[in-house]
């Protein structure tokens, strides 16, 4: 990158007035943030709505069928965009939409749903079945609930209403129905063969691998992993859930109402985990192994000396590959926006082994606890934002000039269009990023996008060009804003 380059990106974002408060520069003023709260109307938030929140968490339960009660539109939005890896079934691939129509709307949809169930219910056998309710549904007001439970009375399956209404709230209210509609399940299977030193992995959705990478090491420490919630999950696994001894809950928006359901129902302690980067993942595995230490010392004994082993074992592999990619990355920058903050925490540690420092890093769901624990960790002048929107982002990229952003589907073509590197953390992604393993894959992928000529030829870093050429480019112009 040339010194001109760098000069372009120095600006300072547009912010709306009323979203001042949900952005926070480390090191100006005591630290607060707003955050949780409704998107602002005309800030084009980078959020999904409710139902998509329920859906993403639901849709790896790879033995259920998964009908959106909606209209078709609301089906194709999230149609396959997650990998969502399954060991066997595969019947999560497919998409149902009960496609609701004009007539439907005026004289409702319930009859349609319910020869919907019936017809998908004998041709796939499925073993449960999600009902996803969208805008429209809570508009008219159909009785999901009514007809899950005749269909459920007629085939002898479960037949689960997901009350994910796109317009009830945020994100993370999808998480909550998603959580609701699995609780329905959980604690209806028999748990006599499950052993002690027992957990259940939840929130990882086994993007591409990466809840089997999980498991690995936990069954080489001598753990029985009950349930992925949901990652490869399936519905009998669910059911069972409620006889492991431990939750290790991964992102702490998409599963912990769950976790939170299963103490209270069952008296299952959880622990929050992460599986991203090194720190994070040895520590994870350690907390595991001294938690049945603790509490099962006669069946533990020497666990935390083999989960030493294991990492130890994984690190001597791990280290010197990202010695090798850490002398080109020494000095680069970052930007990373996610859904979670869980996996905000782990990227700014995970950075730190590539020699790279994290400028910017937000998350659509935090909470303010996550964002002051982010901040304490990340240096003074790192921009921390809640629930951005494209034209902040785009901003903030140009103002730090990183050299990667680190995002999800929708910030793909932010970070293109402005001419950095880019590494989808999030659904699209067809390699493993967790685990050990993750974290080698993880910094090849940066290696590559960051090391990558083709930036020098986009038009913003080109010397002699203003930086307001390019502000066709993050749609500022269509909207008017100044960037
Ligand atoms: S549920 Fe509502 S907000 Fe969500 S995709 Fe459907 S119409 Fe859009």
């Amino acid at each position: 990158m040339t010194n001109t380059a760098k000069a372009i990106g120095a600006e300072k974002a547009p912010i709306f007035e009323e979203r001042k408060d949900q952005i926070h520069r480390i090191g100006e003023g005591d630290f607060a943030m707003a955050c949780n709260r409704d998107s602002l109307a005309g800030a084009v938030s980078q959020r999904a709505c409710v139902f998509c929140g329920s859906r993403v968490v639901l849709y790896p339960i790879a033995d259920a069928l998964h009908l959106v009660h909606g209209p078709i539109g609301c089906a194709a939005y999230t149609w396959d965009i997650r990998g969502a890896l399954s060991s066997g079934p595969e019947l999560h691939r497919l998409s149902f939409s009960t496609d609701l129509q004009e007539l439907d709307v005026v004289f409702g949809g319930e009859k349609k749903l319910a020869k919907a169930l019936d017809e998908l219910i004998v041709r796939h056998e499925p073993k449960a079945a999600f009902v996803y309710s969208t805008c429209i549904v809570g508009l008219i007001g159909d009785d999901l609930a009514a007809v899950c439970k005749a269909a459920s009375a007629r085939h002898g399956i479960p037949v689960i209403p997901v009350q994910s209404e796109g317009f009830k709230g945020n994100k993370r209210e999808g998480y909550l129905a998603a959580c609701k509609a699995m609780r329905t399940l959980v604690g209806t299977g028999d748990v006599s063969s499950i052993s002690p030193l027992s957990v259940n992995i939840m929130g990882d959705f086994n993007l591409a691998g990466e809840t089997w990478i999980i498991k690995d090491y936990l069954t080489r420490m001598g753990i029985e992993v009950v349930a992925g919630i949901t990652g490869d999950g399936r519905v009998d696994d669910l059911r069972r859930a409620h006889g492991a001894s431990l939750n290790l809950v991964q992102c702490s928006g998409a599963t912990q109402d769950l976790a939170k359901m299963m103490r209270d129902d069952y008296g299952i302690p959880f622990v929050r985990v992460s599986w991203i980067g090194i720190e994070d993942v040895a520590e994870s595995l350690y907390d595991v192994a001294e938690h049945f230490e603790l509490t099962r010392p006669e069946l533990a004994a020497g666990l935390v000396d083999r989960t030493a082993a294991l990492v130890r074992e994984e690190l001597s592999t791990l280290m010197p590959r990202l010695a090798e990619l850490r002398r080109d990355l020494e000095g680069k920058k970052a930007a990373v926006y996610v859904g979670g903050s869980f996996k905000a925490f782990s990227l700014v540690k995970a950075f730190r082994h590539l020699g790279m420092e994290v400028v910017i890093v937000g998350s659509q769901t935090g909470t303010e606890e996550d964002y002051r624990e982010l901040a304490a960790i990340c240096a003074p002048g790192t921009i921390v934002v809640d629930d951005a929107n494209p034209l902040e982002l785009s901003a903030f990229i140009k103002e730090k000039d990183v050299d990667i952003f680190v995002g999800g589907v929708k910030e793909r073509p932010i970070a293109f269009k402005l001419g950095v590197g880019f590494c989808d953390h999030n659904h699209e992604r067809k390699i493993a990023l967790e685990g050990f393993v993750g974290m080698l894959n993880f910094a090849k992928e940066v290696h590559a996008s960051v090391m990558s000529p083709i930036w020098r030829f986009v038009p913003r870093r080109e010397t002699g060009r203003n930086v307001s050429d390019a502000s066709t480019a993050t749609g500022a112009e269509a909207t008017g804003a100044e960037v």
